[in-house]
C-alpha cells in the first residue's frame, strides 16, 4: 500500500534502485565459488574431468581453510596446475584500506571492491569485528548503501550503489581471519578461533541480495572450510516477507526481525517498508519461518528511540503481537550518527522496558554499544562510495587527457 505522499511523488521511493553493477576485474578472484564453479574454473585451463573433484578439495582446504593469499602457497597441487590457474585468476579478498580500532576492542574496516571504472569512485563497504569474553562476531555488509531507507539508520541515507558479489561478502569473513591471524590450527581463548560468529547486520539489507547473500553462508557455513555453523550466524532483515521463508529453507541460518515498533504508523515511518510488508504479514512470515523453534527463538531487533517508541504501552503491545512465535527481543539503544533526528532513550526508560518483556517470559538482553567512538555501532556506518555527476566524470575526463 503506497502512502498518498509517495503516490503523489513527494516522498522518497520505498526500494532504490542500484546506481551500478559489479564489473569483474581482467583477473578475477576464486573466493566466492561453489565447488561446481571452481571444477568449471578448472576445466577451463586445462585439468581434465576425472582430476577435477580432487582438485577442487584441495582448492578448497587451501582457500577457505588455511586461507592461503596465493597459488604459491598451495603446495599440495601440482605446479602445473598452480601456473595454470595464477594465469587467469587470484585469490583475492577485498582490499582494506582503513582498519580503526576502538577503545572497547571493536575493529572495523574499511574495505574497497573493484568498481569497473577508473573515473568511478571505488565502491566501499565496512566490515566490524566485535570481540566479547565467549565469542567474536563479525557484522558484514551486503550491499554498498542500502536498498532501503529506514528514517534512524545512517546507511539509509546513503544511496544504493550495489550488491555486493557472493565472493566480496565470503571476503569480509576471510579479511577479518587475516587482520586477526585466525585461520586454522590458532588457539584463542574460546575454542580455536577468534571469529565465531557472523551477523549480517551491517551495510545493506541482505535479503534484497538474496542469492550472493545465500552462495555466500554456504561458503561461510561448509564445515571443511570456514566452518562457521549455520546456528552461529544470524541474518538480519527490515522485513522482505516473501524471502523470509526462503531464507529458512535455503540459507537455515538464524533470522533477525528489525521490528522497532508495534503499530503500523509509526513502523511505516521508521521502517518505510512496512507500507508493502505491514506488521501482520511480517509475523505471519515469522510463525511460519522454517526451522524456528525454542532451542532457534527468532531475534526481535528493537532500537529504543526516545519518546517515539518506547513507552511501557509499546512493551506490553509487542509481548502480545509476539505471542505464539519463539522468539527474543534484543533492545538496542539507538546509535546517533551525524544529522540524525532521534535520541537514544533514557537508561531507565529502556530497563523498564526491558523489565517488563522480561517478566513477560522473553529473553530480553540490552544490546550493549560497541565501537560508538569509531562510528562501528549498529546503524553508524555508511561509506562515501556515492556516483559521481556527469559533471564531476567529465572533469576527471579532462584531466586525464590533459596528463
Ligand atoms: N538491513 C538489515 C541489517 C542491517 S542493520 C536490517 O535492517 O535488519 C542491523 C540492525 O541495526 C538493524 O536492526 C537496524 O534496524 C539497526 N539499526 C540501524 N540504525 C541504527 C541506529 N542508528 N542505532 C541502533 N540500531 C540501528
Ligand atoms: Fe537498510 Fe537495515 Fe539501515 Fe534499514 S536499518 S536502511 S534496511 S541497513
Amino acid at each position: 500500500m503506497s502512502s498518498t505522499a509517495e503516490l503523489r511523488g513527494t516522498a522518497a521511493p520505498l526500494e532504490k534502485t542500484p546506481l551500478e553493477t559489479y564489473v569483474p576485474p581482467a583477473k578475477p578472484s576464486l573466493i566466492g565459488l561453489s565447488r561446481a564453479e571452481l571444477a568449471e574454473r578448472l576445466g577451463e585451463i586445462g585439468v581434465p574431468p576425472r582430476q577435477q573433484k580432487m582438485r577442487v578439495q584441495q582448492l578448497w582446504h587451501w582457500i577457505y581453510f588455511r586461507g592461503a593469499r596465493s597459488f604459491d602457497e598451495m603446495t599440495s597441487v601440482s605446479k602445473e596446475t598452480r601456473t595454470g590457474l595464477a594465469e587467469r585468476f587470484t585469490v583475492d579478498r577485498p582490499e582494506v584500506v582503513a582498519e580503526q580500532i576502538s577503545n572497547d576492542g571493536t575493529r572495523k574496516w574499511l574495505l574497497r571492491l573493484p568498481s569497473g571504472d577508473a573515473l568511478q569512485k571505488a565502491h566501499e563497504v565496512e566490515c566490524v569485528y566485535i570481540p566479547e569474553t565467549d565469542r567474536g562476531t563479525l557484522c558484514v555488509s551486503s550491499q554498498v548503501g542500502c536498498t532501503l531507507n529506514c528514517a534512524f539508520c545512517h546507511t539509509g541515507t546513503q544511496r544504493l550503489v550495489r550488491n555486493l558479489t557472493a565472493g566480496e561478502i565470503v571476503g569480509q569473513v576471510m579479511v577479518a581471519r587475516d587482520r586477526l591471524n585466525d585461520w586454522a590450527d590458532r588457539e584463542t581463548p574460546h575454542g580455536n578461533r577468534l571469529v565465531t560468529n557472523v551477523v549480517m547486520m551491517g551495510m545493506g539489507e541482505p535479503l534484497y541480495n538474496f542469492d550472493a547473500v545465500r552462495d555466500a553462508l554456504l561458503i561461510v557455513s561448509d564445515n571443511e572450510g570456514i566452518g562457521i555453523s549455520r546456528r552461529r550466524i544470524t541474518l538480519s532483515t527490515s522485513g522482505v516477507v516473501p524471502n523470509i521463508a526462503r531464507a529458512g529453507e535455503e540459507i537455515g541460518a538464524m533470522l533477525a526481525i528489525s521490528l522497532h515498533a508495534v503499530r503500523d504508523e509509526l513502523r511505516n515511518e521508521l521502517v518505510p517498508l512496512n507500507r508493502k510488508y505491514p506488521i501482520a504479514e511480517l509475523l505471519q512470515a515469522c510463525r511460519d519461518y522454517p526451522g524456528a523453534s525454542n532451542a532457534r527463538r527468532i531475534t526481535f531487533e528493537y532500537v529504543m528511540l526516545k519518546g517515539v517508541n518506547d513507552s511501557l504501552d509499546d512493551a506490553k503491545l509487542l509481548v502480545k503481537l509476539l505471542k505464539g512465535i519463539p522468539a527474543k527481543i534484543n533492545l538496542i539503544p539507538f546509535n546517533p550518527w551525524p544529522g540524525s533526528r532521534y535520541e537514544c532513550s533514557d537508561w531507565e526508560q529502556i530497563e523498564k522496558f526491558s523489565e517488563y518483556v522480561f517478566n513477560a517470559g522473553y529473553s530480553s538482553p540490552v544490546r550493549t554499544p560497541r565501537g560508538r567512538d569509531i562510528l562501528a555501532a549498529c546503524g553508524q556506518l555508511k561509506s562515501e562510495t556515492e556516483k559521481l555527476s556527469a559533471r564531476e566524470r567529465q572533469a576527471l575526463r579532462a584531466m586525464a587527457m590533459t596528463d
